[in-house]
């Protein structure tokens, strides 16, 4: 067992045609944030997903923001949002001075509930304190209950944004997710599934609406020879040379998400049988891509707390992570609403991501079992 190379979380894992598109445009000279390859890039993103119409994005983040100015959120709005997420799902809605109202998980999918997004709608139709928004996170690579909650949200005529940073390549009834919303959103940071070390994306099925985030995207010039401007935009466009490395990854998508799957099966074949360890449910209505593998810890069954298994881990020079903190604990938010949050606590408090890289090696498997059999 040694210990001199470390083991990350969901590095990058470049394909073969990544590097021609790059050296593609430094031969053509398209370095800048426009160019034939963020072109071609969001087109084959779009035939992929099943959408429309996309936006390449300097990040996932930037998507967010432009879809909450988008779908009109305002100053002293108010914006449900799973708790259960990355800070990056809910900061958009402070830049644009709206507040933030957070939602519990289900067990079934770790994803927002649709009862409680419900009862808080219903709670809010009756003050006439309707939110502007809701953000829903299709969390670890699996999608939420979209039908439930897409029906409750039109049924109050509440926009939804998925926040699918996490999700591309997963399926709910066989669709992919991003798509079911007014407006998606995916990510290529450099631990997503696959990565422009940079990015994102921002889809949707109105064509006016993608062509509105592209105007904010680039400044919102206006149409003139000289620099005109009537309303105040972003600098948020994709790179061409970072749109190059996004086409070579789509290119090896599939088999990212079937090596990350495969990856799960061996950690669940090792570890499902110990009691107290329990993994993240695959929901029956998709596929869950599995970006992480993630599980959670019962102390007094398995022996050892989930911080144990952390420490020992981090000891061996594996990148091991607690599942996300709620976004209704940390001193950021604090005083923000939330209904419910039982569940993500319990989950963010015996929760483990483990190694998911898709180049992870059955060594590098064997090792991080292993070690956390070897706390008991
Ligand atoms: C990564 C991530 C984001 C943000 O994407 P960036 O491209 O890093 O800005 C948003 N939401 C979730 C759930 C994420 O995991």
């Amino acid at each position: 067992m040694s210990k001199s190379n470390r083991i990350y979380l969901s590095p990058p894992h470049m394909g073969e045609a990544e590097k021609q598109f790059v050296l593609e445009a430094f031969e053509t000279n398209w370095i800048a944030p426009f160019g034939p390859h963020i072109d071609s890039f969001e087109r084959e993103f779009c035939e992929i997903v099943g959408c429309k119409y996309s936006a390449a994005l300097s990040s996932g983040t930037a998507a967010i923001h432009l879809a909450l100015q988008l779908v009109g959120v305002k100053p002293g709005d108010e914006v449900l949002c799973s708790t259960l997420t990355f800070i990056a799902s809910a900061s958009p809605i402070i830049y644009l001075g709206a507040a933030p109202v957070f939602i519990d998980s289900e067990r079934i999918t770790w994803n927002m509930d649709p009862g409680l997004l419900a009862e808080e709608l219903e709670g809010r139709a009756k003050l006439k304190q309707l939110p502007k928004a809701v953000i829903l996170v299709q969390l670890y690579g699996q999608c939420a209950a979209i039908d439930d909650i897409l029906e409750i949200c039109k049924k109050f005529n509440v926009p939804v944004i998925e926040d699918a940073a996490e999700a591309l390549g997963a399926t709910y009834k066989g669709r992919s997710p991003g798509i079911f919303g007014r407006i998606g959103v995916f990510s290529f940071n450099g631990n997503k599934i696959i990565t422009t070390s940079g990015g994102g994306m921002l889809v949707s099925d109105d064509e006016a609406l993608v062509a509105k985030a592209r105007f904010l995207a680039m400044q919102a010039r206006d149409p003139a020879l000289h620099y005109e401007h009537s309303v105040i935009g972003y600098n948020y466009r994709m790179s061409n040379v970072l749109a190059g490395i996004g086409r070579g990854q789509l290119r090896v998508l599939s088999e990212r998400v079937e090596a990350k799957r495969r990856i799960f099966e061996s950690y669940r074949a090792a570890l499902a049988d110990y009691d107290g360890l329990e993994f993240m449910p695959e929901a029956p209505f998709g596929k869950c891509t599995r970006w992480l593998t993630c599980l959670t810890v019962d102390a007094k069954k398995f022996g050892v707390d989930r911080d144990t298994i952390l420490a020992a881990l981090a000891g061996e020079n594996i990148e091991a992570r607690p599942v996300w903190k709620p976004l209704h604990l940390p001193p950021v938010f604090k005083g923000c609403k939330c209904r419910g949050g039982a569940v993500a606590e319990d989950l963010f408090n015996r929760g483990i991501c483990l190694p998911s890289g898709s180049n992870l090696t059955s060594a590098d498997l064997e090792r991080i079992i292993f070690t956390i059999l070897a706390c008991r």
